[in-house]
């Protein structure tokens, strides 16, 4: 009955607005609390790190997450215990999650490119993995061991020599970071885990922080040349704010889902994919995008069913109800597709007729996730696929998390006198053109002034 749908997820109807692309990303729903307002506090935070170092850490882990700090690095002892402590039903689910992520990751090692021209010349682009890469673990609202192998299974395919992990320190586990998250790092033989949480661990990552006064240099946390990994709020506006002093994978900030869907999917599915992506942080985005009113009601009465039977029930309400989520109202599945392309959703479900020719049609999102059984909860652990992934509609330009973010390409320029010779003339004529006449001098210098 229409009595007990699910009334706080509001409506934004589009039908018969014809909006452009700039109308369009406009009246779609994003969240009240954003890059913006975080800002000024991170900015603060890593400002803190870069001229206190661990003295801000210990001062921030006391303030965010109720825990005294003498070092912030996990003892070995502590992640080899965790190993052996680990539940075998999470173990053996951890390694189906490594094993598939494996593949995957090796799959996507991409191989050198090689040109030939003239007189034996040759141009290669070839890969380098960065050196070292600071990868960081959420754990505040939630313990993420799955982001552990999210992010160093790409890690170690790209060949990093160096990872360092972060994850915030929790008071019920005398300070270390989950004891699951440090069974995760231990089974993918991370060594280097330090409990750090929030904008202060991307910080620490970036500018790096010395060892306590007076204790081992070993404590330290070095910089890295790459921080990559999911986060709240403050997280993903550090990372934004951290950006050029090293690379980021993107900003994977509070989650979104986005399902497109007709009059033939399967309501209780949607409305379950929805609940478990609000489940996540107060802050998600659930949205769906639909042109049948039919199914729109039907979802809000399966959403309020399951909102409240949830175990975090209050989470998830705070989520559907703000003004990140909404159901979308469109035309038809052209309108449906556009709305999707300029949301730009972290996740986007297809739950339509034909749904893998639908999916093929989708030009931006962090990831597509194709029909009736392939729910997001399977990619967030075990589908091989990556979980850290673009959101805010940075998936307009960014991409999921994977074996490039940990490359670098160098191109190789490998002529000879007579492959020189050739394309000489060309050098000269082009840098007189620029004004920068020693740019040509240099080729002739090699020829005593004649190219012929
Ligand atoms: P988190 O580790 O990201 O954040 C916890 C830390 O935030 C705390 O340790 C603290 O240092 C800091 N913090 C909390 N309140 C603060 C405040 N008022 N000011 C400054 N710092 C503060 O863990 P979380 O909160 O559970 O968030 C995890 C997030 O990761 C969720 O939003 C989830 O949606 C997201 N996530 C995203 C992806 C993705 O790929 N986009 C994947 C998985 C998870």
């Amino acid at each position: 009955p229409a009595a007990s749908a699910f009334a706080s997820l509001r409506t934004i109807d589009l039908r018969g607005t014809h909006l452009d692309h700039a109308g369009l990303k406009a009246a779609l729903p994003r969240p009240e609390l954003n890059f913006d307002t975080a800002s000024e506090i991170v900015e603060g935070i890593i400002a803190r790190v870069r001229a206190e170092g661990f003295a801000a850490l210990s001062d921030l882990a006391a303030r965010f997450d109720g825990v005294e700090q003498e070092y912030t690095r996990v003892p070995a002892g502590a992640l080899a215990e965790a190993l052996e402590n680990l539940d075998p039903a999470v173990r053996a689910g951890l390694e189906e999650s490594i094993r598939r992520a494996r593949a995957f990751a090796a799959a996507q090692v991409p191989g050198d490119t090689a040109v030939e021209y003239p007189n034996g010349a040759r141009v290669v682009q070839r890969w380098s993995p960065v050196r070292r890469v600071g990868l960081y673990v959420p754990g505040g609202l939630a313990v993420y061991p799955s982001s552990v192998v999210m992010n160093v299974v790409p890690a170690q395919a790209a060949g990093v020599g160096s990872l360092a992990l972060a994850s915030p320190p929790q008071k019920e586990f005398g300070g270390l970071p989950h004891p699951t998250i440090l069974a995760a790092a231990a089974l993918l033989g991370v060594e280097e885990v330090h409990a750090v949480g929030g904008a202060q661990a991307i910080a620490a990552f970036a500018y790096g922080v010395p060892a306590p006064a007076g204790a081992d240099a070993g404590l330290a946390i070095e910089p890295v040349d790459v921080v990559t990994g999911p986060g709240n709020l403050f997280v993903a506006t550090a990372k934004r704010l951290v950006k050029g002093v090293v690379g980021i994978d993107a900003e994977a900030g509070p989650t979104e889902i986005a399902i497109l869907a007709d009059a033939t999917a399967t309501p209780a599915y949607v409305a379950a994919d929805m609940v478990s992506q609000a489940e996540h942080d107060p802050n998600a985005a659930s949205v769906l995008v639909t042109d049948s009113v039919e199914l729109a009601e039907a979802v809000r009465v399966e959403l309020a069913a399951q909102a409240a039977a949830t175990k975090h029930a209050e989470r998830v309400h705070t989520a559907l109800s703000g003004p990140q989520s909404a159901v979308v109202l469109v035309d038809g599945l052209e309108d449906g597709i556009r709305v999707c392309n300029t949301y730009a959703a972290e996740h986007l479900e297809i739950h339509t007729r034909d749904a893998a020719a639908v999916a093929g049609r989708i030009t931006a999102a962090g990831a597509v996730f194709v029909g009736d059984h392939s729910p997001v909860s399977l990619g967030d652990y075990c589908a091989g696929s990556n979980h850290v992934l673009p959101t805010s509609g940075t998936a307009a330009h960014a991409s999921g998390l994977n074996v490039e973010t940990f490359l670098k390409a160098i191109q190789v320029i490998d002529y000879g006198r007579e492959a020189l010779r050739e394309v000489g003339g060309h050098v000269v004529a082009l840098s007189r053109a620029e004004d920068l006449p020693a740019h040509g001098d240099a080729v002739l210098v090699r020829f005593d002034g004649d190219l012929s």
